[in-house]
Formats: C-alpha cells, structure tokens, sequence
C-alpha cells in the first residue's frame, strides 16, 4: 500500500451520460467529459446486490468462478447510477460514484495522479500548515490536513503543546502507532553514548527512515520541544520531484534506479535488520510507489556484476540532484512545531547544530500508510461507500 498506487479515493461525483455496449465492455461517458470502459465480467463478479454481497457485513457472497467468461449484459441503463439486467434476469446497480472510484483505465490514472503535487523548494516556502487545536478539535480539518499531507507529502503543524509525549496524540488522531527497535516514540537530542547518527548533533544528509526494513513507516511526525542551538535547521525533499527531474535530465539512469536493488542494513546489539529494494520503486501502474534512501544505512551492493558501474553512476546523479537547493526546502523547527511528512516520499534531514549553544530536542514517531489512507478515506466515504 503507497499513498501514490492503485488506492481508490472519492472522485468528484458525475453522471453516466453516455452509455455504449461494446463486445467485452461497457464504455460510461462522465458528465465531466471523461470516460472509462467496464468489463462484462468485471462488472457481473461486482455486483453488489443482496444475493452478491452480505447485506450487513458487506462482504461478498458470490464465486467468480460461476461467472460465464463471455457473460454479456441484457440492458444497460445509465444516469445517477448504471443499471443492468443480465440473462436469466439478475439485475445489478452501480452508483457513479462507486464505478468513478473503481475505475482502471486511463482516465481512472489521471484522475488518480491529479491529487499529487511534487513540489521545489521555492513552490513551498509558504508550507501547507495547519493549527493543532483545529485538526484535533474537527473531522473537517482533519480531513483537510489528510488531503495537504496527500497532495504535497508533508505539512507543518503548529502549536503543537510542548508537553512530551503530545506528538503521540497528534499521531493517533489518525492511526495506531507503527512500532520498530527505536521504540513507540523516540527522542531527537544529542547523547553521550549515541544508538543512531540522528542522536548526535552532526548534519544528516536528506534520507526516508527505516530503509533496512521490509515496509519503511508511512508518516512520520517530528515534534519539536525545544530548539535554542545555532543550527540544526531542518530538509525536505521532494524524492518523487527528484525522481522525475533525473527522468527528464537520463531516463536510462531512471531505469537503472528503479530496477537494480541497494541493500540496507541496521544493527546495534539487539537489532539486525537487513532490506534489498531500488531506491525508487515503481508500482504496476508505473507510477512512484516510494523512495528509498540512506547513506548511513547502505550495505554493501549485492546485485548482478553487469550493474556495478550503473548503479553507481546513477546514486552519485540522483544525490546531486537531492542536494540541489532547488529542491531543497530548508526551515527552521521552532518551539511547538510538528514537521509530519511521508517518509516514502519525502526525504528529510538537518543541518549541524552545535550543541554547547543550547538545547535541541524532538521527539518523534510513526504510523503506517495503510492506517492513515484508511482515516482519510473513512473520512471522505459518502452512504455508497460499498456498492449501493
Ligand atoms: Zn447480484
């Protein structure tokens, strides 16, 4: 599950104009001017009526292995929904805006990627910010704030309570808590016996978290408590940004990042984690699925020998474009700031600070892409969320 894959979110609600039965499909014309096509069988497998699908639970009664592979409907009959008798009588109802969410073709795809913005630094030197009193008081602002996080991979939230631990509650007014090695909720200082260049005062080069796992943590939160050190300023960047630019500028470097696999790994005494991806991953669609990037965490290459030199040539081009201040947004997290991005998309770091000048403390945690898409689309769903 990614933010950016096939993940059905409520499209703007339209009417079936057109409707026109061809050998294998149903082509519905949208009153917006879009249209997409719906397999015989696809739509038969769909139905949604009491016999098809459990009234109450929701969940599906009938085998799609009964379904005739040439199924072809009687009549259809479009409008508010689309409406269609198959042979032997079985009638089935499709609402707009079910079949809109359900889509897969190229419209589908379009009107999927719309909801995106990949961004430069100077397009987001005003941030998409929200209050925390409002997104924790209202379901409107929180669904707002879903929808920035959604389209720009980060937002800024502010006046967050300084309090420790309150980083958790803003967290949880989307989703559970993702945990790993570094516990629930971590801290973000400078320490004498160190677990992890991020608790040291040195900078960190813009890197996703927990690349050595299997899953990397969907949203991050980083919730500044105290910053009075001289540095220290905070960097995101835009991987999915960064990615398309190296398309533009190499597209056979493109290829080469999104097909070889870096390996990752993590150890202290009680931990060794170890992840073998591309650092940019594509999905089915071949569309951005995530970003993987550390250089503290990478082990050593373990690909085909052909891939060596490839490989190399295209991470010292993707890190330069990464470093590039064009890309860069740079910021400085003050006192009840909340910095909460997608770790799969955008990349993130800091400046040096020095750590006699005074103290800088955040504290941080994680919660799964799965959970926070499933809060936003719980939050979008309208009465026919399931098939009537
Ligand atoms: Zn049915």
């Amino acid at each position: 599950v990614t933010m950016t894959s096939s993940t059905p979110t409520m499209p703007a609600p339209a009417t079936a104009n057109t409707i026109e039965v061809l050998s294998d499909r149903v082509a519905v014309g949208w009153s917006d001017g879009s249209s997409d096509g719906f397999h015989h069988i696809w739509l038969r497998d769909n139905c949604g009526c009491a016999e098809c699908r459990h009234v109450f639970v929701g969940e599906r009664l009938s085998d799609p292995a009964s379904i005739a592979l040439d199924i072809a409907p009687s009549s259809v009959v479009g409008g508010d929904s689309v409406q269609i008798v198959w042979p032997g009588g079985h009638r089935s109802t499709f609402s707009s805006n079910w079949l809109r969410m359900h889509a897969y073709g190229p419209s589908a795809s379009a009107r999927r990627t719309s909801v995106f913005h990949y961004w430069t630094a100077a397009e987001v030197q005003t941030p998409p910010q929200m209050h925390f009193d409002d997104v924790m008081a209202s379901d409107e602002s929180l669904l707002e704030w879903l929808r920035l996080l959604r389209r720009f991979g980060f937002t800024i939230v502010k006046g967050v309570p300084t309090e420790p631990g309150t980083v958790t509650q803003l967290a949880q007014r989307i989703g559970n808590l993702r945990n790993s090695n570094f516990g629930l909720i971590w801290e973000v200082e400078s320490m004498p016996k160190p677990e992890s260049l991020a608790y040291t005062s040195v900078k960190l080069t813009a890197h996703t978290d927990l690349v050595s796992r299997e899953s990397q943590p969907g949203l991050q939160f980083l919730h500044c408590l105290v910053n009075e050190a001289s540095g220290g300023e905070s960097i995101l960047v835009d991987g999915f940004s960064v990615a398309e630019e190296l398309k533009r500028q190499g597209p056979e470097h493109h290829a080469t990042l999104s097909r070889v696999n870096a390996s990752f790994r993590y150890q202290n005494d009680f931990t060794d984690v170890q992840a073998s991806f591309p650092v940019v991953r594509l999905d089915h669609n071949n569309e951005y699925y995530e970003v993987r990037y550390s250089n503290a965490l990478l082990a050593p290459l373990q690909c085909d020998p052909h891939d060596v030199g490839p490989f190399y040539a295209v991470y010292h081009y993707f890190s330069q474009i990464l470093r590039d201040p064009k890309w860069e947004y740079s910021f400085r997290l003050e006192a009840g700031d909340c910095e909460v991005f997608d770790n799969r998309r955008v990349l993130h770091g800091r400046q040096e600070f020095d750590p006699q000048t005074g103290a800088r403390h955040l504290q941080g945690c994680y919660v799964d892409t799965d959970d926070f898409l499933s809060r936003l689309r719980v939050l979008e769903r309208t009465q026919d969320f399931r098939i009537r």
